[in-house]
């Protein structure tokens, strides 16, 4: 069996509830836990013994999750190796199925227990909301239908880090392909570019299956649960209860019509530097004025320096969590074939500890990678001292805030990776990026919307609506000859598949992180200590509360939009282009 990056990690504090030998992988074992938890909640007689239950909860809760975490972690590490899928997908098939219906159990139970209204209101305000909802939305019948899902979704995970191509008489990942893009010799990059698209659009079938039966089921969930379709399920069960549908439409008009002209723009000046009548997809990563790609660093653990430098400039108290990180072996940053696609950071639930991992190969996209999840860690570290498991893991569209802003902050001291016109070219190249992000975040998230409240669509009906979406959301870029690669472009987003819905948050955070970063120019130390104020409340705050401590104002419409796009375009004016 293929082990953990990590060793023995020190325990937060020693177990109260859950018996220190109990094998996690057994429900057997499990099982007794819910049976007491759920006798004692009719034996609370003060709301001191209910809250004193809820920590008990918490802590089964957080067992559970980093025995999950653990195995995910061994599977994305290792995504050839059998007996690691295999002790993933026991948990998922045995494990999970089990424990919900358990854990809505203990939930149904706190919602109708007769001291939950006598509990001090402020601190249990976002507890007692979210519990509500899961009740209100919970059906047995879905638990199998989850399952089916996380199967179908870990499927495509399987298939999309299996894709290699060769290249230069060498096998190479998709993610190794990445680098050709930013090479100035434009034939080169076209090469490169197509291998890449024809490799994905052979398995374009398997792809398009995979999502068909995803759609159904999420339908179908959402049916059962009463709702008239996955859309509003979602941001139902999502807890958004801050923002509606509207306001994501409302923050794609506004991308529309804020970003669109100032994302035109950078792409009329990339055209003219590099001499082309037409920029076609090969051309978008590449430097305009022909240097080769910026080359942060070559091994690994020159990242992992060079960051730490960063943070030791940046804050002590980031500094110091990142150190700890590095001591306790919390980083799988290098890519090789057999680890999954992409980044993530886990939180290590009952250690309150977090685990980064990366497919890192010397770009400059790993740096701010790397400040990218180094933001969700210290979340993590900064909310450990709570001991509700749900406080513990805050909503999505602030956590993106944490790491983004990190990204923005980090930014502005790369000297670690180079001499001061190449920072200043990576930092060019970060904010012109977020402008394209925020345009890529309106299309992924419109096409969600699209297809989730159009359950009857055909594949040929879904590839016409995305390419709909591009000609709002995708600039000036000439796609002749390539229209199935551009139909299907959407295959390469691994949230589409896995994780529904959840992408407009990227675009609420980076307003939120582009406002982190417009205080700390004027403030800097006073903009940190807002932000990891902001940080410390992990979830126990709603989302415009979470936003005021950071310094920032929760909305997404133009009026927001608007200056945050010209701060961006004063910062790009005021950068030197050469
Ligand atoms: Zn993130």
């Amino acid at each position: 069996m293929p082990t953990l990056p990590f060793g023995p990690l020190p325990p937060y504090q020693p177990r109260r509830f859950v018996p220190s030998s109990a094998d996690l992988g057994s429900w057997p074992e499990i099982a007794p836990l819910f049976d007491a938890l759920a006798a004692r909640s009719a034996q609370c007689a003060t709301t001191a013994d209910l809250e004193r239950w809820l920590v008990d909860w918490s802590e089964l809760s957080a067992v559970l999750d980093e025995e999950s975490t653990r195995r995910y972690i061994t599977m994305t590490c290792h995504t050839d190796d059998a007996e690691a899928e295999a002790a993933y997908l026991h948990f998922v098939e045995q494990l999970d199925p089990q424990a919900k219906p358990r854990q809505f159990d203990l939930a149904r139970r706190f919602v109708a227990h007769p001291l939950r209204p006598h509990l001090p209101a402020e601190r249990y305000r976002v507890f007692d909301r979210d519990t509500r909802i899961q009740v209100e939305i919970f059906r047995p019948e879905n638990v199998a239908l989850e399952t089916e899902d996380a199967k179908l979704s870990q499927q495509y995970q399987k298939l999309t880090g299996s894709l290699t191509v060769q290249f230069r008489d060498q096998e190479r990942t998709l993610i190794q392909m990445g680098l050709y893009l930013e090479e100035p010799d434009r034939a080169l990059r076209q090469e490169a570019w197509e291998l890449v698209a024809n490799r994905r659009l052979r398995e374009a079938p398997a792809f398009e299956d995979i999502f068909g039966r995803l759609v159904q089921l999420r339908g179908q969930m959402a049916r059962q649960a009463g709702f008239v379709d996955y859309r509003d399920y979602m941001f139902r069960k999502m807890g958004r209860h801050d923002y509606s549908p509207a306001d994501c439409e409302t923050f794609h008009a506004a991308v529309e019509a804020e970003v669109m002209p100032a994302l035109r723009a950078l792409q009329a000046e990339r055209r003219r530097r590099l001499s082309v009548d037409v920029l076609r997809p090969w051309d978008l990563a590449t430097d305009p004025q022909g240097r080769p790609p910026l080359r942060p660093f070559s091994h690994v653990d020159q990242m992992v320096a060079g960051t730490q430098s960063i943070f030791d400039a940046l804050d002590p108290d980031l500094a110091s969590g990142f150190r700890r990180m590095q001591e306790l072996h919390l980083l799988d940053l290098a890519n090789r074939k057999g680890k999954a696609p992409g980044g993530y950071q886990s939180n290590l639930s009952e250690a309150r500890l977090a685990f980064i991992f990366m497919n890192a190969v010397g770009q400059q996209r790993d740096v701010e990678t790397i400040l990218h999840e180094a933001g969700h860690a210290f979340h993590a570290l900064a909310s450990r001292g709570e001991d509700l498991f749900a406080y513990r893991n805050p909503p999505i569209e602030f956590c993106e805030v944490a790491s983004m802003s990190m990204e923005l902050l980090g930014n502005e001291w790369l000297e670690p990776f180079y001499a001061f016109p190449e920072a200043q070219r990576a930092r060019r190249a970060h904010l012109e990026n977020i402008l394209t992000i925020l345009a890529w975040i309106a299309t992924v998230d419109a096409f969600q919307h699209w297809v989730y409240t159009h359950p009857n669509h055909t594949r040929t009906d879904r590839a016409g609506a995305w390419v709909a979406l591009l000609q709002r959301f995708g600039g000036d870029v000439d796609w002749t000859g390539y229209e199935p690669a551009r139909a299907y472009l959407w295959h390469r987003q691994l949230h589409i598949f896995t994780h529904p819905f959840y992408y407009i948050e990227y675009g609420i955070a980076q307003l939120g992180a582009l406002q982190v970063w417009a205080n700390a120019r004027r403030d800097r130390p006073g903009a940190l200590r807002n932000y990891k104020a902001a940080l410390a409340l992990g979830g126990s705050r709603p989302l415009p509360e979470l936003f005021a401590a950071a310094g920032c104002a929760f909305d997404f419409s133009r009026k927001t939009i608007a200056p945050l796009v010209r701060l961006l375009l004063d910062e790009l004016t005021s950068l030197p282009v050469n």
